[in-house]
């Protein structure tokens, strides 16, 4: 069982031992925070089950947001898309928990706040892609690249006490 209690260890199944976690990366985006949004976005993902491991409230240079980014240099939104990112701090997560990289993608929402869906994070609060709030890892390589790249030292270590009551 994941719950260092030992109390707890009768609640955990073998599914539950052999569950593979992931951990994907969140940024909430300069917009998100000039809005107030910081609060509600990391609410949304504690209520949902997945466990914070990393974060930060930084400022990032233009290197950094370009090798964020480095995917994306050839579109022609580049150069807005980094200023965007360095104009303001912007809060750095690692969040854990199975599925969590799609799960996290689909409570974040389509990345065109037009065609995200209410109730998600760019579908409630955002209407432009250039404005969109939120980014998040889209696949197991780019979560592991990115943690890399905004957590060098890895990630927070603890484990959650309520971890059976979320997992069968
Ligand atoms: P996502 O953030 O959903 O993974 P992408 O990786 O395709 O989406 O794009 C990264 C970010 O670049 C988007 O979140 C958005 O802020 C910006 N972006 C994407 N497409 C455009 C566009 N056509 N015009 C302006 N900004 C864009």
């Amino acid at each position: 069982c994941i719950s260092p209690n030992s109390q707890n260890k009768h609640f955990c199944s073998l599914k539950s031992l052999t569950e593979k976690m992931e951990q994907t990366f969140i940024m909430i985006k300069p917009d998100g925070v000039q809005r107030g949004l910081v609060g509600d976005i990391i609410s949304r993902f504690e209520k949902k089950g997945f466990y914070l491991k990393g974060l930060k409230f930084i400022n990032v240079d233009r290197p950094f947001a370009e090798k964020h980014y480095e995917d994306l240099s050839a579109k022609p939104f580049f150069s807005g898309l980094v200023d965007y990112i360095i104009s303001g701090p912007v809060v750095a997560m690692i969040w854990e928990g199975k599925n969590v990289i799609l799960t996290g993608r689909k409570i974040i929402g389509a990345t065109n706040p037009a065609e995200s869906a209410p109730g998600t994070i760019r579908g409630d609060y955002a209407i432009e892609i250039g404005r969109n709030i939120i980014h998040g890892s889209d696949s197991a390589e780019s979560a592991r690249k990115e943690i890399a790249l905004w957590f060098p030292d890895g990630p927070a270590n603890w484990q959650s006490s309520v971890h059976h009551w979320i997992y069968e």
